[in-house]
This record gives structure tokens, C-alpha cells and sequence, in this order.
């Protein structure tokens, strides 16, 4: 069987996430019939380097024979059992070790099965914090703009990509933007530290005017990666939790994306030396195998819901399938490999191998911005490089670099105009001269 075959079954009878279905009349769907390492590899014998860890979620390869192997054993024991009254080693195993690695304070888990899930868990844990604590004018939340939390109603509400937002307008929560200390956009001249530090005026206004009426802000640590990977410092995140303190307002980190070493530290509080009172985290979690997330949170919160159950003041939310043990196997293994291997050391190569070769690009006329936050790196297409204004929109740039990279062996998927490398872990230097050679010649080809 071959692509062809695949695609027109595929198309007959799916509605693919995130893509306006009309356009595989002239974009070809890739059916993938395996994959091996940082490579995939679909039915006509072609091979794509998966540049962007598959929506951010791989982080040790496809197929990875240590994962592989964790999942085989548990389920041959134990595939699934419900939380609710019944637990199991993996979980209990893996809320200890990922305790024992996020930022200090964090004492509990509550699990889920995606991103979203895990950030409308941190909201309404958030809220219902509040409201067992007798503060029942707190029902509103604070976000950055340019921020993404995901797609479900809550998450989307706190979120700020209009693309994905703006149609839901009317069914949302009625929240509280504040502008984001995205460094693309400092003055010349000032640094990430300086930029980030100024921007910070405003949402400091935005807690002193809203501490009364506020559950929490929430923001995504260092990069805001559905936002075109806009990037900012961490001083950003130090004076958050000190107003957030100073207001008493919670703090939700969402490391969903930006968890499990993507920033250069294993979590990204850890650079501004921060324990939110929230961390969702998810994607790399299971090493980009099974849909599973969590929301760690701290012993105060834990406290405030626990009572006689006649108080009802329980946390009553659930999900079928949370804290799957074929899914906690993966993660376990996936800790194993950080700790065995010594990734976040490892890395530090790998994030500096991929500077200096996407360094030339620099030059390169319709390059606003190359930027980089650890194993993040970011290429802003635009244009116009002096005043950097964008390309209209409707001229989907980015999707030619899409097409060109795919024709050459290399999967991107650009936000927009901005193409960025998000590559698994095991990735080798060769790999990464490759993907900064594909992305350079797309863009230039896309610009032309
Ligand atoms: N938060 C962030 C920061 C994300 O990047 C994403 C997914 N891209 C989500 C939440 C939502 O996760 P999921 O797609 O698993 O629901």
C-alpha cells in the first residue's frame, strides 16, 4: 500500500486537528507508516526528519527501545483502572520522582490526558481554592497576550491567539489580558532582561486593580510557543511571583510545552529560581507516547479542599482515562532516560550546535530575528528586515517552507511566518546542519 491509497481513505473519512480540510486539494496529507529515531519514514519509502518533535512532544526519538519496552511490560500486568478509589505503582512511582524534580512547595498531582485538561484543572482548582476559602468575588483569571493554553473553552479563554479565539468570543470566560513581555518586540538597543523588566509595569498595574476579584495569573515560563515562539527573560517570571505574593493572587505555570528540558533547565521556573502555585505540565511528560497530563500543585491548595464530605468542598473533576498506567510507564521511562543519560548536560551541545549553525542565516534578507531559549530556536520571516514588517497574511509563507522542507526530507511546521526547530533529544549534529540548511533555503525560496 502506498501514500495515494492511504490518502484517499484518509480524506474520505477524517477530519484532521487544526487544518482547514480543503487545503489537502492541493497539500498532500503524509501518511506515516513508521518511525525511527528523530526520522520518519511514510509509505512511499520517504523519510522526513521530524524537526518539530511532532507537535512538541517527542523528546527521545520515535520507537524509542527503552519506552517501548516500559510500556510492553505494563501491559502485560496492567493496562487500565480507574482513579477514583484505586491506584497503582506507575502513578504512585511517578507523582514521587516528578515531585521530587519540579520547582519546591509542589506536594500533589492531580492527572489528566492532555495539555487543556491540565490547564482547566489549574483553573478551576484555582477558583475553587477561593471559593472554599469564603472569597467568592474571585472568579477572574490574568493572562499575557500573544498566549496560548489550549483549545478547550477555559484554556482557550485565558489564551490570546486570535486565530484559534476569536470565533469562541462569545462562549468564554471574561478574562484579564496584559501585554507580554515577547522580546521580539524591545526597543533597540535594550536587552531581553531590560525589555522583560519594563514590561512588567503593566501587569503589576493589572494585579494591584484586580487583586480583590482575581483567582491567578497564568502564564507560559520563558517561551510562549504557540505564539510564534516568542520569547522573554526570566526576570519576567521573579517579579510575577513576587507580586503574585505581594497580591495574593496564585501563579499557574504552564510548562506544558515548555517542560522536560526545553528551555535549557529541566523545568523553566528553575531559571528565575520560582515555585508557581500550579505547574500543568503534559506533551514530553511521556516522552511524546501516550496522552497524559498533570497539574502539581501545593500542600495549601491540597489543604483547603480536604474536609468532611459533608462540607463538600471536594475537588469532584475526573477524566475516564486519568493517570493511565501504559502512559505512566512511558513517563517513568522517560524520567529514567533524562537521569541515565544526563540529557540536560547532553543538550547543552546540542541547543549550541544548533546556534552556530543557524547563525549564518542571520544574513539572510527576509531574517528579522533568530532566537533561542535552550533546545528552542526561532527564524522570524518577514518581509521587510529594516522596518520588520510582516507579509500579509494571506500569502502563507510559511506553508511554502512547509512544502519545501517536506520535498527535502525535513518536517517544519511553521507558526505563521516563523519557522522554528523544536527537535527530539537524540537529534545529531550532522541532523541539526541539515535542518538549519532546509529551514535557510525555505525561507529564501518562500521569499522570493
Ligand atoms: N499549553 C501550552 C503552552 C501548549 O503549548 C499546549 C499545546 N500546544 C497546550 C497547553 C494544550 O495541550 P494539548 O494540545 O495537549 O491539549
Amino acid at each position: 500500500m502506498g501514500n495515494d491509497t492511504l490518502t484517499q481513505r484518509d480524506l474520505n473519512v477524517l477530519w484532521h486537528p487544526c487544518t482547514q480540510m480543503r487545503d489537502h486539494e492541493s497539500v498532500p496529507l503524509i501518511p506515516i507508516k513508521r518511525g525511527r529515531g528523530v526520522w520518519l519514514q511514510d509509505y512511499d519509502g520517504n523519510r522526513y526528519l521530524d524537526a518539530i518533535s511532532s507537535w512538541w512532544v517527542n523528546l527521545f526519538g520515535h520507537a524509542n527501545p527503552r519506552i517501548n519496552n516500559a510500556i510492553a511490560q505494563q501491559a502485560a500486568d496492567l493496562e487500565h483502572v480507574m482513579l477514583a478509589g484505586f491506584t497503582h505503582e506507575p502513578v504512585i512511582t511517578l507523582s514521587e520522582r516528578v515531585l521530587h524534580l519540579a520547582p519546591a512547595g509542589l506536594r500533589r498531582c492531580f492527572y489528566a490526558d492532555s495539555g487543556s485538561a491540565a490547564v482547566e484543572i489549574a483553573l478551576k482548582m484555582s477558583f475553587h481554592y477561593w471559593q472554599n476559602q469564603g472569597c467568592r468575588e474571585r472568579t477572574r483569571f490574568i493572562s499575557l497576550s500573544n498566549s496560548y493554553h489550549g483549545e478547550t473553552l477555559g484554556a482557550l479563554s485565558v489564551g490570546d491567539v486570535a486565530l484559534y479565539k476569536k470565533t469562541y468570543q462569545p462562549l468564554l470566560l471574561q478574562n484579564i489580558t496584559v501585554p507580554s513581555p515577547d522580546c521580539y518586540h524591545r526597543e533597540p538597543g535594550s536587552s531581553w532582561e531590560q525589555h522583560s523588566a519594563r514590561m512588567f509595569a503593566a501587569m503589576e498595574q493589572a494585579l494591584e486593580r484586580h487583586a480583590e476579584t482575581a483567582c491567578a495569573v497564568i502564564v507560559e515560563p520563558l517561551v510562549q510557543c504557540a505564539g510564534a515562539m516568542r520569547m522573554y527573560h526570566p526576570i519576567y517570571l521573579r517579579l510575577l511571583r513576587q507580586a503574585c505574593d505581594r497580591y495574593r493572587v496564585h501563579l499557574i505555570a504552564d510548562e506544558i510545552a515548555v517542560g522536560f528540558g526545553r528551555t535549557g533547565s529541566l523545568f523553566a521556573c528553575e531559571q528565575a529560581d520560582i515555585s508557581p502555585d500550579f505547574l500543568c505540565l503534559g506533551k514530553g511528560l511521556t516522552g511524546g507516547y501516550l496522552p497524559l497530563s498533570v497539574c502539581l500543585t501545593t500542600d495549601e491548595i491540597y489543604q483547603a479542599f480536604y474536609a468532611d464530605y459533608a462540607e463538600l468542598k471536594a475537588f469532584l473533576h475526573s477524566h475516564s482515562y486519568s493517570g493511565n498506567p501504559l502512559a505512566c510507564a512511558a513517563a517513568l521511562a522517560t524520567l529514567d532516560i533524562f537521569e541515565q543519560d544526563n540529557i540536560i548536560e547532553q543538550n547543552k551541545a546540542l541547543a549550541a550546535h544548533m546556534a552556530e549553525s543557524c547563525a549564518p542565516l542571520q544574513e539572510q534578507a527576509h531574517i528579522a530575528e533568530i532566537r533561542q531559549t535552550g533546545m528552542i530556536l526561532a527564524l522570524e520571516m518577514v518581509a521587510d528586515k529594516a522596518s520588520r514588517s510582516p507579509y500579509p497574511w494571506q500569502e502563507r509563507r510559511g506553508l511554502q517552507v512547509y512544502r519545501h522542507a517536506l520535498a527535502n526530507g525535513v518536517l517544519l511546521r511553521p507558526l505563521g511566518d516563523v519557522v522554528y526547530l523544536m527537535p527530539p533529544y537524540v537529534i545529531n549534529f550532522q541532523e541539526l546542519d541539515l535542518l538549519a540548511k532546509v529551514a535557510g533555503e525555505g525561507i529564501a525560496s518562500a521569499t522570493t
